[in-house]
């Protein structure tokens, strides 16, 4: 699986990463990390931009992690114009920052810096795989 299977718009098919989505969907979202020099990456990159090493590992985003950032995205770029308000966040599961949309029909009035949250694998109405943050 490929990343045609991922989010609401996929722009690419071949990836150096595309098992991510096959990931996502049986055990959960991964970023990456460098062998070398550890820097952690999501989305996960197959190269490191630190050390400029290939030698990468997969690293899964698991626990609770605290939100860091989020805005309200009103206008929606191609393929998500349907979707728009949504919620945009960035989480911070130590191990690295993920970057995502938060559960929609979460209060946005509720949203807190600093608050609990987890990520979920989710399948969107067009059978798309795909994650959302959750509050934990
Ligand atoms: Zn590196």
């Amino acid at each position: 699986m490929g990343f045609e299977q991922f989010g609401r718009v996929s722009f690419t098919s071949q990836t150096k990463v595309g098992n991510f989505v096959e990931c996502l969907e049986k055990e959960g979202l991964f970023a990456t990390k460098c062998r070398v020099c550890e820097q952690s990456y999501f989305p996960p990159r197959a190269d490191c931009a630190n050390c400029l090493n290939s030698d990468m590992d997969w690293l899964k985003v698991e626990g609770t992690g605290k939100l860091v950032s989020f805005t309200r995205a009103c206008f929606g770029p191609t393929g998500f114009e349907e979707d728009v308000p949504y919620v945009l966040a960035v989480a911070d599961f130590n191990t690295t920052k993920v970057f995502g949309r938060f559960k929609s029909d979460f209060p946005e009035d509720q949203l807190n810096i600093g608050m609990d949250i987890q990520v979920k694998t989710i399948t969107l109405p067009n059978g798309q795989i795909s994650y959302e943050f959750v509050p934990a």
